[in-house]
């Protein structure tokens, strides 16, 4: 268990970094912010910072020594560099985690494995194993690069007249799965968070609606039945579990209605093991943030409360909307928080607001 003083190493220097490093220093926790860029919206609001590649050893030892934990806010660290920092510090999540996310077959084989419900899906090496594929799942079905997709990107949707060769080609010849399409009625996620003696908590369930493939809102809580919702939860603690994992993850869910009478089934899309973008309404709206929750948990230290203190509807504040900055001071429940970028761009993720109405 570190004390208070401590220094947390963060790789990734972007806004959840930057949310993670603002609920450590409330609890007396110093952030060190590892990026390959300059620049980046944590690096306002740290104790330190290491500007270098994530293959640069020698920054990684020195960043090593200057902090007691390494975390992280993307899944796309290098393994060899997770690994190489694991050797001299601990690594929360553990390495094994990141193996595991970073590969959508991977990530869908250890669902499986664990008896939970995942799209069908089928490994694709090349256009021959895709046509056969096809063949298996049908269409419409949707082919995903197994690593480096986010944000929908690294996909395509084949439909009905969808040359097989090009669309495997556009998405750059590489390694893919092909998953079956899930008619689902809504998505959702559980953000929860699992402590290193074992504890576990789970935040009410999310409910997520998309635009252009960005999350566009998230509104708590979800709608769904009771005995949905609790296993939705149980779900994300059989997968935090059996990764024995350590910190806040995310795992977004389908919820398919069946056709007869109004049962609900949840199908599990992926596991992301960091903050999430779906919990941020947890800053306003929970006992405790996921981001507080994060640092408590790769600390040592014991969860918090994670109860809801109101109905919390998150609006992500993509490009342009982040201009409405002025407007939303003035509106009555939001809660408004920007992440300092410079510099707006199409389909950039500049800030957030969460709109709260207190229970009574
Ligand atoms: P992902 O990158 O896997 O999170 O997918 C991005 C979005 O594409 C999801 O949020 C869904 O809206 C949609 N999607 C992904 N996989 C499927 C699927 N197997 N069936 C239906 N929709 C999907």
């Amino acid at each position: 268990m570190l004390e208070p003083g401590a220094t947390i190493g963060i790789l990734g220097g972007g806004q959840l970094a930057r949310m993670l490093a603002m609920a450590g220093a409330r609890l007396g926790l110093k952030s060190h912010i590892y990026s390959p860029t300059a620049n980046e919206p944590a690096f306002d609001v740290c104790a330190g910072q290491t500007i270098a590649a994530y293959e640069d050893e020698s920054a990684l030892s020195h960043f090593a020594e200057r902090v007691d934990v390494v975390t992280y806010e993307f899944e796309n660290v290098p393994a060899a560099t997770a690994d190489f920092l694991a050797a001299r510090k601990p690594v929360r999540p553990n390495p094994k985690v990141l193996a595991l996310t970073q590969d959508r077959l991977a990530e869908k084989q250890f669902v499986q494995s664990l008896g939970i419900e995942t799209a069908e899906f089928a490994d694709v090496a090349d256009a021959g194993a895709l046509a056969r594929a096809v063949a298996r799942l049908g269409r419409p079905s949707i082919l995903k690069t197994r690593r480096f997709g986010y944000d929908g990107k690294g996909q395509a949707l084949l439909q009905g007249g969808a040359d097989l060769a090009t669309t495997f080609r556009a998405l750059g010849g590489v390694p893919c799965i092909l998953e079956g399409f899930v008619p689902f009625a809504k998505e959702i996620s559980v953000v929860a968070a699992r402590s290193v003696d074992g504890a576990f908590r789970a935040y009410d369930i999310c409910e997520n609606a998309h635009e252009h493939h960005i999350l566009a809102t998230t509104t708590v809580p979800a709608s769904l039945r009771p005995e949905t919702a609790a296993q939705a939860a149980q779900i994300a603690r059989k997968i935090a579990e059996a990764a024995d994992y350590v910190g806040v993850l995310a795992v977004e869910m389908f919820l398919v209605k069946e056709k007869a009478g109004d049962e609900e089934k949840l199908v599990v899309n992926e596991i992301a093991p960091r903050v999430h973008n779906s919990g941020h309404w947890t800053i306003d709206a929970a006992l405790t943030s996921q981001f507080e929750q994060h640092m408590r948990a790769v600390a040592g230290w014991p969860l918090g409360d994670a109860r809801r203190i109101g109905t919390a509807i998150m609006r992500n504040l993509i490009g342009e909307e982040a201009k409405r900055w002025r407007e939303i001071l003035e509106e009555d429940g939001a809660c408004l928080h920007l992440y300092g970028k410079a510099e707006i761009r199409a389909g950039r993720k500049m800030g957030h607001v969460t709109y709260v109405v207190p229970d009574r």
